[in-house]
């Protein structure tokens, strides 16, 4: 397994949509491992292909609490087929906008038909902080990041700190 790169915004290909995949092979496996690696290092509880700058639709995802008991979730072309009516609302970050947060309202449950690591067809049912996160990593794989569900303004505001963060960054002195 191998660390990645982390995307950040602004960045363009955040804005992109993902591929589907064809085939769950070797390479494809591999991939999952480095997104899962780079997700535990940040650390963060999900991560999607574009965030490590790959225009694929996966998805790892962890959100138990214990480091000595990880429970990863890998999603393969996930399709969400089911939003309930009643909502929740958490507040979200992403490992692509570094040190922003904000509340966001989402469907408090969806269902989800996915590929898992070894190529079966599976399905789930999510509440909770998973249904949260799964809604999250799809946003993703169309392109969509939770700042797009805030008023123009406070968007606009945080792409305007990462912007000067991304430049800061990249900034050395010698
Ligand atoms: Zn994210």
């Amino acid at each position: 397994m191998s660390k990645r790169n982390i995307v950040i915004e602004p960045d363009p290909i955040l804005r992109k949509k993902s591929q589907a995949i064809e085939e769950a092979n070797d390479d494809l496996r591999k991939l999952l491992d480095d997104m899962l690696e780079t997700m535990y290092d940040a650390p963060g509880i999900g991560l999607a292909a574009v965030q490590i700058g790959i225009l694929k639709r996966i998805i790892v995802i962890d959100i138990s609490k214990d480091k000595e008991k990880k429970d990863p979730l890998f999603l393969i072309n996930p399709e969400i087929t089911f939003k309930s009516k009643n909502t929740s609302v958490y507040e979200e970050g992403c490992l692509s906008l570094p040190g922003h947060f904000a509340e966001i309202e989402r469907p408090a449950e969806c269902h989800l038909n996915y590929i898992d690591y070894y190529g079966k067809q599976k399905s789930l049912q999510a509440k909770g902080i998973l249904a949260t996160c799964i809604q999250h990593e799809v946003d993703h794989l169309d392109g969509v990041l939770f700042i797009d569900y805030l008023s123009k303004l406070k968007k606009d505001m945080i792409i305007k700190k990462l912007k000067k963060h991304k430049k800061e960054l990249n900034q050395i002195v010698l």
